[in-house]
């Protein structure tokens, strides 16, 4: 049998991490299966849609290379797979239930189920939900209600009696007794749409699903999914419903541990083999011990079988780690083209060649690509520190700070006008820290906010070459007036 696995968001919000998480393992396991991956946009939820969603979902897919067998744009057999453009097949598979007696309309006002609802909430009733008014209707009422014109929503009959049990290879046998499924849930509304139950049944029946892997907040939904695929005579797919996201304080990932949709990621300059890597390292792992995985590894190794059942942490510093790494990997010509747009758009101007130069010196310091605004900043714009405490090391002292500053930047620049090796200058400094009684620190740090304005930068002899020798003397001369101010 052919392996067919779907990603069916809602574009209700920005794609998520979680989501894109779902995405992943969809993918992977369609690839090391042979199977297809399928991208199905469940759109019924029309007053939380926006197309600003959709196109970030298309954006976010693609920058991560996640290229989809079948969906909207590339088509398929089982098209259309946009949701919205699907209403009359699931009118006529509601239809269908309601010939079959197994499925009926309501004619229930929203006053009405309300009423309903404030009664039971009163009489504190176990009974919660709607109360089947409509179930067993007699033809005489059911065509008054049409003539008032009424528009009817259809609803599945759920067995009050009995229990419902789904399989999910990771979480085992789930079995729910009917009487507590929801009462009589809406499968079509008035307006001709779907409900979120009906569509996906009948999208993943008709477009041949195999194996379902989706988030565990799912789970409720299993046995009112079971109940329609009997209704309708249908085999229900594998299930798989994957471990939640959490943060590192062990609850669910939100915008309180800090970013959550990939588009905050990408615009910060995170790399999309480091959300690849990371992002299916949240919930799964090949042996527990091996972490750096490329998106083609992923394509062969990634297994239903090692998916966890415990919830998945996501660490933004692991992420940070990651995406160091990917940078570190990236050749200086590449790391340029990237980190191109980023002083762009802090309105910093670099020609090809200094892009590289700045891509070298960088590479090492750099957590995300938006970093190289700041490490680099210098270079573009000047504006000096005036703030003396900024000069001075852990250790260290004004008084001190400002000889170190005089003494240290003769060694520099005299050593480096003479062309000597960074490592003898560094060896000199040194020697120049001990006889002033401070750490070595104490004689680089005031150098460094000197001629880069910033305790953070690019390393110091890079931050020189870029510069150029005549602009760090002014700027250190400049230094050294400031801190000899009274
Ligand atoms: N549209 C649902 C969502 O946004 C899909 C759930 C499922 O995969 O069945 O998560
Ligand atoms: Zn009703």
């Amino acid at each position: 049998m052919e392996f067919r696995v779907r990603y069916a968001p809602s574009p209700t919000g920005f794609q998520h991490i979680g989501g894109v998480r779902t995405a992943l393992f969809n993918y992977f396991a369609a690839k090391s299966n042979g199977g297809s991956f399928i991208l199905r946009v469940e759109d019924t939820d029309r007053e939380r849609y926006s197309t600003a969603y959709l196109d970030d979902l298309y954006q976010t897919l693609t920058w991560l290379g996640l290229s989809w067998d079948e969906g909207p744009i590339k088509g398929g057999p089982c098209g259309p797979y946009i949701q919205s453009e699907r209403l009359e097949i699931y009118q006529k598979y509601a239809k269908q239930l309601v010939d079959e007696g197994k499925a009926y309309y309501c004619y229930c006002s929203p006053e009405r189920l309300e009423e309903v609802r404030k009664k039971q909430e009163e009489s504190k009733s176990e009974y919660q939900g709607y109360d089947r008014h409509c179930r067993s209707l007699t033809e005489e009422e059911r065509a008054e209600y049409e003539r008032q014109g009424i528009k009817p929503v259809i609803r599945l009959k759920v067995p009050t009696e009995g229990k419902t049990t789904f399989h999910d290879i990771i979480m085992g046998d789930i079995t729910r007794k009917n009487k507590d499924v929801s009462p009589d849930p809406v499968l079509l509304k008035s307006d001709g749409y779907p409900t979120y139950h009906l569509a996906n049944v009948v999208d993943d029946h008709l477009m041949g699903i195999t194996h379902i892997m989706r988030a565990q907040e799912w789970i409720p939904s299993g046995p009112l999914h079971i109940l329609l695929y009997q209704a309708f005579g249908w085999e229900p797919p594998v299930y798989c419903h994957l471990p939640m996201v959490m943060g590192k304080d062990g609850k669910k990932l939100s915008k309180r541990h800090g970013s959550t949709s990939v588009k905050d990621f990408r615009d910060k300059g995170y790399l999309p083999e480091t959300i690849i890597n990371y992002v299916t390292l949240v919930g799964w792992a090949l042996d527990g011990e091996r972490e750096i995985f490329s998106k083609e590894d992923l394509e062969k190794c990634f297994k239903i079988e090692n998916i966890h059942k415990a919830p998945g942490v996501f660490d933004y510093k692991k992420l940070d780690w990651f995406n160091g790494y990917y940078i570190r990997q990236k050749s200086d010509e590449e790391l340029a083209q990237l980190i191109k747009p980023y002083l762009e758009s802090a309105g910093f101007k670099a020609d090809e060649e200094k892009l590289i130069s700045l891509a070298h010196a960088a590479k090492e310091r750099m957590k995300t690509l938006s970093d190289i605004v700041s490490l680099s900043s210098f270079l573009f714009e000047d504006v000096p520190v005036t703030d003396r405490s900024i000069y001075v090391a852990k250790g260290s002292d004004e008084e001190k700070t400002l000889s170190a500053l005089k003494r240290g930047s003769e060694i520099f620049i005299s050593s480096l006008e003479k062309g000597e090796a960074e490592e003898k200058i560094e060896e000199a400094l040194l020697e120049l820290s001990k006889e002033l009684e401070i750490k070595v620190n104490g004689v680089f740090q005031p150098l460094r906010v000197a001629i880069t304005n910033s305790q953070v930068s690019l390393p110091l002899f890079d931050s020189v070459r870029l510069l150029g020798m005549d602009e760090t003397k002014r700027r250190i001369k400049r230094a050294i007036s400031f801190l000899e101010e009274k």
